[in-house]
């Protein structure tokens, strides 16, 4: 994280927002003239899936960072509901998104603990009823202490599948209108991959969702496709559009196709 995320003196709380994420031109770089955004525009609308797509590098990860203001862009400016993020407090407009990585954060604690991170006032038929929606209250209950089994250091340690469920308990829980996912390429296995995506697209719902896809049938369904190439935006439509467009992304489809095809 940048050292210099701060509050400005006339930061205010966020009102109820209805989840409208826009990026205005914005230019990113971590070291002084080395760009890895580069001049990029897009908009979100409430409820709307965005994926972003683009090879490795590309500076995917990076774009979704600036949502939570983990770093300010260099140029431009992201709004959400029509405000400028860094005039927001930070910590009003970090509740008001979730973030469900590959890398999933937990702490010692018991699960209870680390599911309740995402609300701590939740009530307790909340937080069984959030692990349900996320597929993961079946396996919290085959643990040796339940919700009271200790994980993360030294604690029991959690499958890949499980943690990500963990968090994704965490987020409806927290029942934030903002939803950064990162599309797990990890290996699990098919019924684990079933079981997460299952539980990612109850939690979709009703939220304005920028996803780092890497399944076909989330670009495929997304209302919005990003293309990122070079630290820019080389296309951007919904599936349908950038087919006819015939350009890079139709070109990826149509090769990962071929693939799925050889596979099956
Ligand atoms: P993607 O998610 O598309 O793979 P990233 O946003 O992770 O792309 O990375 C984009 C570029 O930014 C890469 O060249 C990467 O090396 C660089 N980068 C990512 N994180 C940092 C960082 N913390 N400091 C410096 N450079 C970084």
């Amino acid at each position: 994280m940048q050292p210099d995320i701060a509050d400005k003196p006339d930061a205010y709380p966020l009102p109820e927002i209805i989840g409208q994420v826009r990026f205005e031109a914005v230019s990113f770089e971590y070291e002084s003239s080395l760009p890895v955004l580069h001049d990029v525009s897009l908009t979100a609308r409430p409820g709307q899936v965005v994926a972003l797509v683009g090879p490795s590098g590309a500076g995917k990860t990076t774009l979704v960072n600036l949502i939570p203001r983990f770093y300010d862009v260099t140029e431009g400016a992201i709004l959400l509901d029509g405000r400028d993020i860094r005039d927001i407090q930070l910590k009003s407009l970090r509740r008001q998104i979730s973030i469900v990585l590959q890398d999933v954060f937990l702490f010692h604690g018991t699960v209870r603990e680390n599911v309740l991170f995402g609300r701590p006032d939740a009530r307790e038929d909340d937080l069984v009823e959030a692990t349900k929606i996320a597929n993961a209250y079946e396996f919290i209950t085959r643990l040796p202490h339940g919700f009271d089994t200790l994980i993360g250091e030294r604690g029991v340690k959690l499958s890949g599948g499980q943690k990500q469920r963990l968090a994704i308990a965490r987020a409806v829980l927290k029942d934030a209108p903002i939803l950064i996912l990162d599309e797990a390429t990890s290996s699990v296995d098919t019924e684990t991959e079933m079981l997460i995506q299952q539980a990612l697209e109850r939690l979709m719902v009703g939220r304005t969702t920028i996803i780092i896809a890497h399944r076909l049938s989330t670009v495929r369904n997304a209302d919005l496709i990003v293309v990122l190439e070079g630290s820019r935006i080389v296309e951007q439509g919904t599936h349908a559009q950038l087919m006819a467009l015939g350009g890079v992304y139709s070109r990826l489809s149509e090769v990962q196709m071929r693939l799925n095809a050889r596979q099956t």
